[in-house]
């Protein structure tokens, strides 16, 4: 159950594609309110990490089975929340439920070391929970992005308070009633509310996993720093696709059109420039094509790919960068519209002969937009990825294992994906950027446990001796 004590505040939970849709409305949680979460989870962590291994492998099970017998009106929610194309939100319940079953097994991974001690005895590493994780988080992976910190955090035997984007509240009282299912009371918490919610936690919390914009991430690391608590920020990106003269072009093409504006382009790893090597290439053509194809359409129509944005002001921000790049020069190779009706759409756009030093080459905006450029080689290619202050991911294009190998090891990214969308995550392997994109180590597979424990060095002597 959700546990908001002090409340001050109602939050109202719209459907992006139909903004009359009112989802829910929540009670916000005061500073009063977080702290009051943040102190019963405190007692309840010593329990929780007293079950053992055992103990929180089943409860991390039971939320999976519980998430899996609810999975369609989990999607359904998703779909009509956040606007996520029904099928995109059927995978990420999916993995929703894959990334539970994995922290369940988790939960028996090694805890420490061991190293030959200096004289008899033992000297031995062992990690330990710190008490309360507190989590804040995004809205476009509603389910998937509170869960990947949760149940890492609560495997290594943590309890959890989550502040979800005040855009997917009710997404996140779902995930409270799964566990409020599987979990012994207050083990998980939900406080819901915007900044000033979000900045009690960072107050009380002892030890912060942040996923969201970097303006909002570098405060929460200072904040964090400020009290000496371990804190990780996973932040946003501006994401090359490098196509190679030898790329398909067709496959290439619609490959990296999806990787742009699929669910329209509210993903961090959304590819955000799209660098073609070589002259007199057909790409561009089939680029164009390709984005033309993936028109808006509601979220939960029959093969729908883009949906709506998150909000209207979400929506002004993105017109506005379009009319801004036309107005410096650039040229609009596909949309550019907002489509009339009601919902919150704009049509996938593609704008190219943009200055390489132009915002929207070089900061996120989050919708349906992709610059377009043309370079001589491979050099000027990754020096052009390069070139921004962000570093999530990079993909590649092509066939030449050599020239692929050679770019990949000059890209200052923290994924890089060869022959592969910039979206799509493994939930198993460590995860984050490099340069403004993350702040502090990775999260998900192991990265996930060792960040949520803290890691102290034990020597064992015998006695008398
Ligand atoms: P946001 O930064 O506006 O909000 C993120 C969360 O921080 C929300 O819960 C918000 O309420 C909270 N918050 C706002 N001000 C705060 C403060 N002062 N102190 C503490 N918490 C505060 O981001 P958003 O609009 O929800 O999400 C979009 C952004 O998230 C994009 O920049 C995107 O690139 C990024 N993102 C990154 C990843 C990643 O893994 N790198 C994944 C998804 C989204």
């Amino acid at each position: 159950m959700s546990v908001t004590p002090a409340q001050q505040d109602v939050l109202r939970s719209f459907s992006p594609q139909s903004p009359r849709d009112l989802i829910g409305e929540f009670r916000t949680a005061s500073a009063s309110g977080v702290q009051q979460a943040v102190d019963r989870a405190r007692a309840a962590h010593r329990e929780w990490w007293e079950l053992g291994a055992a103990g929180r492998a089943g409860c991390l099970a039971r939320a999976a089975r519980q998430l899996e017998a609810r999975r369609e009106e989990a999607a359904a929610l998703v779909v009509r929340e956040v606007g996520k194309p029904a099928a995109e939100a059927a995978g990420e319940v999916a993995r929703a439920i894959s990334i539970l079953d994995y922290y369940a097994q988790a939960a028996y991974a090694a805890t420490g070391e061991v190293y030959p001690p200096s004289s008899a005895g033992l000297l031995i590493t062992q990690r330990r929970p710190y008490g309360v994780a507190g989590l804040i988080t995004p809205w476009n992976f509603p389910l998937a992005i509170p869960l990947w910190k949760a149940a890492p955090a609560l495997a290594a035997g943590n309890a959890v308070v989550l502040k979800p984007s005040p855009e997917s509240p009710g997404c996140a009282e779902l995930l409270a009633a799964l566990f409020a299912g599987a979990l012994p009371e207050y083990c998980f918490a939900v406080v819901q509310g915007g900044s000033d919610t979000g900045r009690a936690l960072v107050d009380s919390a002892d030890v912060v996993s942040f996923t969201g914009s970097d303006r909002v991430g570098r405060g929460v690391a200072a904040q964090a720093a400020g009290r000496s608590v371990s804190a990780q920020c996973e932040m946003g990106g501006q994401n090359a696709a490098i196509v190679l003269e030898d790329a398909d072009t067709g496959p290439t093409a619609r490959l990296v059109a999806l990787a742009a504006m699929g669910y329209a382009g509210q993903k961090c790893t959304a590819t955000r420039r799209v660098i073609v090597v070589g002259e007199g290439r057909d790409f561009g053509p089939a680029l164009i094509e390709a984005v033309r194809s993936l028109a808006p359409q509601p979220p939960d129509a029959e093969g729908a790919v883009v949906g709506p944005l998150i909000s209207e002001p979400a929506r002004e921000r993105v017109l506005r960068a379009v009319a801004e790049a036309r107005a410096a020069g650039g040229r609009v190779l596909a949309g550019g519209e907002a489509p009339d009706g009601e919902g919150w759409y704009v049509e996938p756009t593609l704008i190219d002969d943009l200055p390489a030093d132009h915002a929207l080459s070089r900061e996120e905006t989050f919708g349906p937009v992709a610059t377009v450029h043309h370079v001589r080689g491979i050099d000027e290619a990754v020096e052009l990825a390069n070139s921004v202050r962000f570093g999530l991911v990079t993909s590649l294009h092509g066939r030449d294992l050599d020239r692929l190998l050679l770019a990949a090891g000059a890209l200052q990214s923290g994924l890089i994906r060869v022959n592969a969308p910039t979206t799509g995550v493994e939930f198993y392997a460590p995860f984050g950027g490099e340069k403004d994109s993350s702040y502090g180590p990775r999260e998900q597979g192991l990265a996930g446990l060792e960040f949520f424990s803290s890691s102290r060095t034990i020597t064992i002597a015998p006695h008398g001796r």
